[in-house]
């Protein structure tokens, strides 16, 4: 079951795209050294607060509901990281993921920011992360169905020397922030059983995960955090992206000339 959406549809779920992309603006100019993760969460907050959108994370339920309005994932952290008040230190990357609603539609994007600066090796693989998140948006009028997408999003994580994390997948996103169908960044037996066609008005929210080590991660004890299994640092970069009659579009990309910002 997919949901397709028309021009006017995707137009109002850029609304939406716009604000998540402002809100990691607002982000990205906070982080240095010395920042805390509930500091870059407030960022975002005040961001959606402001335009009177819903933020979407915050209330998850789980074990515990979710705390914050954006999951802050730190170094090994890979992703569903609480932001607290741990001081980010040079040297350091911080995954940032956040999603909103405005006017009944959602976005959500992710992106792993360097603090300061970072070493060549986790500098590559930021640049890998990010790659593999263009590589497959690039893909989606090409291809015919995901699974051939996924295939080269893992081959290219791989052969740059990296591992792409199995245990979560992308998503369908609309009305609501987590729809059909599942979109995993990598290929496996289940892969084709699950396979969807690549049609115009999909709008998928894709999001690799990449550890510089082993792809295994398990779950802190605070019942969120996802950590990898051997403690090698993890990237993570997500775009909302609507598949038009004009080809991929990031919903939470920057504004273009002709648009104004929501709020
Ligand atoms: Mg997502």
């Amino acid at each position: 079951m997919l949901n397709l959406r028309s021009n006017r549809e995707i137009k109002l779920m850029r609304q939406a795209g716009l604000l998540v992309w402002q809100a990691h603006q607002a982000v990205s100019q906070r982080i240095r050294p010395g920042v805390t993760t509930r500091e870059l969460d407030q960022a975002a907050e005040e961001v959606f607060a402001r335009a009177e959108a819903i933020p979407l994370f915050k209330g998850v339920p789980g074990p515990v509901p979710f705390p914050a309005v954006t999951c802050t994932s730190v170094n090994d952290e890979v992703v569903h990281g609480i932001p607290t008040d741990r001081q980010l230190q040079e040297g350091d990357i911080v995954s940032v993921d956040t999603g909103c609603q405005i006017a009944g539609w959602c976005g959500d994007a992710a992106k792993t920011y360097p603090v300061g600066r970072v070493s060549e090796k986790t500098q590559q693989l930021l640049d890998c992360t990010a790659a593999s998140l263009d590589l497959a948006i690039e893909r989606l009028d090409k291809d015919a169905t995901w699974s051939q997408v996924a295939k080269q999003l893992q081959e290219y994580v791989e052969s740059s020397g990296f591992s792409v994390v199995t245990n979560f997948v992308g998503h369908g996103i609309g009305r609501e922030m987590h729809e059909p169908p599942q979109v995993p960044n990598f290929y496996s037996p289940s892969s084709e059983r699950e396979d969807f066609p690549l049609k115009t008005g999909l709008v998928l929210a894709i999001e690799p995960m990449v550890n510089a080590g082993s792809p295994e991660v398990k779950c802190r004890e605070d019942h969120w955090t996802q950590v990898t299994a051997d403690g090698s640092w993890s990237a993570h970069f997500e775009h909302t992206v609507a598949l038009t009659s004009d080809g991929p579009t990031r919903l939470t990309g920057p504004p273009t000339d002709e648009e104004s910002l929501p709020a």
